[in-house]
Formats: structure tokens, C-alpha cells, sequence
């Protein structure tokens, strides 16, 4: 597809030849806006000081004189900078737009009044003011249109990217095949596809733009199931992810780990000795390690009888009897004293509530020297005498054992009944 050169074959060869004119927008549009900068920052400097005449009154003379020196240095540039390094290598470090920028300060430079060089105007803040105002006003009043600036951006960029990194250097025979290629070139304008994104680039952009692209719909960076805009990914990894990273509940008690915050249950559940050591330690401040630990497993035992349930169900009346709800909280009797309601509570409070009561029920904490403790602790999974003893009594004092019953309406009642 690609024709030789142009420059082997005649003029009026070349007079034929269709060109692919396609170019990086990204590219010639940053030109385009440091070209109005560029003027503003002339037009400033050559009238700063002078009473006489305004950035506005010099600017059409100096837009004029910028593109010719431009334009000008450009065609050079490439060549200049081959026998100034002598190394064509150094050329492709150097971005065209670097480059315009450059010769834009050069420009610029040239035409500092006298006031400019020697007041410090140069420094000062009010000349940065006075240079956005004016990029302000000539775009207020379309001075210098960005139409007019892209296509001298894309004059300069012509000169300034002699490896066709940036624009297209096809040509071709017929306006078939020039219109062929220009629907596969890879500076072809294209828009992204992202839903809610308006922005537009170079085809050959595409991968790059994709993988920026705040719009972009992307599975969760913690990998929980979500597909998140990247735009909202942090925000989504640091507020909702049930992936987010949490302390421990126990936290606060001496738990040190960060969890993903969907299994802090499994957490709780495969971490309950710790967490139970670290509230037993609270409860008995003054307590020895081996005793506080031989505690856990004896509360990791403790098992209400099923006949705990049928005796409390047996001192209510028949009426209550038949109340689902005075049923069900025979049965929380039961499942309180479970490692599996140990397992549940989730939170400092009700761990701290469930195992001092258990704790009470199995008695002082002092009664185990650590050979007995050991003794206790290597028992069956039975109920000690002495434990199952005190939660029959225990269960007489409901208020005190059922702690999920607190609130309940009619404790009253129900400890008559028990009476
Ligand atoms: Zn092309
Ligand atoms: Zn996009
Ligand atoms: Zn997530
Ligand atoms: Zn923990």
C-alpha cells in the first residue's frame, strides 16, 4: 500500500500522490494551546511597562512573527540538531511538544522590552496574572481560533516528528485506496466506547486511553464479585467492598488482625479461644495466663442438658407454655451456653456478656490451681457436677443468666412463675 517516497519521484509525480493528512489530536491540540499561551506571554512582555500600548494593540503583529519564527525553526530543527549532536538517536528523546514549547519560550524571549529584563517583572506574580487575562480575552473574543492553531500545530508537527510517531506518512496512488486506509489508519479520530466517557483520541490511543479511562468498567480490585468504574473503585474498596480490610471486633480488647470484613465471622468463629483469653482477661485482671486459659477451655465445654429447656418450659403455665415466643427463649437458654452462640457474638459486648455469664456458672477462677485446672481441662466434654449444679439454680435467677432476655417484657411474670 505504502508508495516509495516522494521525494524520488518527480514534482508531478508528488502532485498526484494522496496523502493520509491524519495526525495525533492529542498531540496537535497540546500545540494548539501552548500556542495561545505563547502569544499571550510575547504580547505581555514586550508591552509591560509601556503606557502606550496594551498586549491586545501588539498582537496581531506578533501572532503573525511567532508562526513565521516558528514555522521557520521548525523546518531547521530536525537538521540543526543532527549536526549539533551528531547523533540521530538524541532526536527521538525530545517530544514535539517539548520542542514547540521550547522554541515558543525562544520567541517569547526575543520580544522582552527593556522594562521586562531589568524590573523583575520577569518574576513577578502579577505578570502570571496579567498573561492568563490575557489568554482569557483573546479566547473571549476568538482571537486566535483553536481551528486555526490545530492546523499550524499540524504544520510544526510535520517537522518535528521525523519518525511518524505522532502523524501519518502514507501515500497512495488513488483516492480508493487512500479512503480505504484512512478507515484502519491509526491516527483515525475515534471515540471511546466507555459508557459516560466523551472523550475522543488518536485510534492508536486506544489501548492507553482504555487502561486510564475513568469510565472503564473493571471487576473489584479486591476481588470481591462487583464491577466497579475505575473511577469509583477506591471509593467502592474503601466504603462497601465486603472484600474491605476491617479490625477485628476484638480489636479494642487485643486482637491485632485486619480481616476482609465478609469473613469476620469466619474470624470470629476460627479465632474464638483468643478472643474469649482476651475477654477473660478483662473480666479477671489479676489473673495468671495458664489459669485465664484453662478457663477458655472449660468454657469451649460448657453444654446445657436439653432438660435445662424442658424444665424451664415446665414452671411456665400452660398458656405461656403455648407462647412461641416464651418457647423460643427456653431454647436461647440452651443455644446461649453453645460454642456455637460463642461463635455468633460478634462484638466485644455480647461475648463479654455470654462469658461472664458461663463464667459465673462455672465458678471462681481461683479454685483451679493449674494441676487441677489441667485436670478439669482434660475432662470429657461432660458438664462438671458442680457446673450443671449452678445452672439449674441459675436458671431460677432468669434475669440474670438469659441476658439476650433483658429487655424482656414479661420478666416479671416469668420469675413469679419460676417461684
Ligand atoms: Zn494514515
Ligand atoms: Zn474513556
Ligand atoms: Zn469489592
Ligand atoms: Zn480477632
Amino acid at each position: 500500500m505504502d508508495v516509495p517516497d516522494q521525494k524520488c519521484g518527480s514534482l508531478k509525480e508528488v502532485a498526484h500522490l494522496f496523502h493520509c493528512d491524519l495526525f495525533d489530536t492529542e498531540i496537535v491540540h497540546k500545540i494548539g494551546q501552548i500556542l495561545l499561551l505563547g502569544l499571550s506571554t510575547a504580547c505581555v512582555d514586550n508591552t509591560s511597562g509601556d503606557l502606550f500600548k496594551s498586549p491586545a494593540s501588539v498582537a496581531v503583529d506578533i501572532r503573525k512573527e511567532m508562526v513565521d519564527y516558528l514555522t521557520q525553526r521548525s523546518e531547521t530543527f530536525i537538521a540543526e540538531s543532527l549536526i549539533e549532536q551528531g547523533s540521530p538517536y538524541m532526536i527521538t528523546s525530545e517530544h514535539p511538544v517539548d520542542i514547540v514549547s521550547d522554541l515558543i519560550d525562544d520567541f517569547a524571549s526575543s520580544k522582552q522590552n527593556l522594562f521586562s529584563r531589568v524590573s523583575g517583572w520577569l518574576l513577578s506574580e502579577k505578570r502570571e496574572d496579567k498573561i492568563d487575562d490575557f489568554v482569557q480575552e483573546m479566547e473571549f473574543r476568538s482571537f486566535w481560533l483553536m481551528e486555526r492553531r490545530l492546523s499550524i500545530g499540524q504544520t510544526l508537527l510535520k517537522y518535528l516528528d521525523p519518525k511518524n510517531e505522532f502523524h501519518c506518512k502514507m501515500n497512495f496512488g488513488s483516492a480508493e485506496d487512500l479512503s480505504c486506509h484512512t478507515n484502519a489508519c491509526s491516527f483515525r479520530p475515534i471515540s471511546c466506547t466507555n459508557v459516560g466517557c466523551r472523550a475522543s483520541f488518536s485510534s492508536v490511543h486506544m489501548e492507553k486511553h482504555d487502561s486510564l479511562c475513568p469510565f472503564k468498567i473493571l471487576p473489584c480490585e479486591q476481588k470481591c464479585s462487583e464491577s466497579i468504574t475505575r473511577r469509583e473503585m477506591d471509593r467502592h474498596c474503601i466504603t462497601v467492598c465486603p472484600m474491605r480490610l476491617v479490625n477485628c471486633p476484638f480489636y479494642h480488647v487485643g486482637c491485632q488482625s485486619s480481616i476482609p470484613h465478609t469473613t469476620t465471622e469466619q474470624h470470629c468463629s476460627e479465632f474464638l479461644e483468643p478472643h474469649l483469653l482476651c475477654i477473660l482477661r478483662l473480666i479477671h485482671k489479676e489473673a495468671a495466663m495458664d489459669d485465664l486459659k484453662c478457663r477458655v477451655e472449660q468454657l469451649l465445654k460448657v453444654v446445657f442438658p436439653t432438660h435445662v429447656c424442658d424444665l424451664y418450659c415446665g414452671c411456665l403455665s400452660s398458656r405461656e407454655r403455648n407462647s412461641k415466643s416464651l418457647r423460643d427463649e427456653g431454647k436461647a437458654l440452651i443455644e446461649l451456653s453453645s460454642v456455637d452462640q460463642l461463635c455468633e457474638a460478634q462484638c466485644v459486648r455480647s461475648l463479654t456478656r455470654i462469658v461472664k455469664d458461663l463464667d459465673a456458672k462455672i465458678g471462681p477462677l481461683d479454685k483451679y490451681s493449674p494441676g487441677t485446672a489441667s485436670e478439669e481441662c482434660n475432662n470429657t466434654a461432660d458438664v462438671p457436677q458442680h457446673v450443671a449444679d449452678k445452672t439449674m439454680s441459675k436458671v431460677q435467677s432468669t434475669s440474670e443468666s438469659i441476658s439476650t432476655l433483658e429487655d424482656l417484657k414479661e420478666e416479671t411474670s416469668l420469675q413469679h412463675h419460676i417461684d
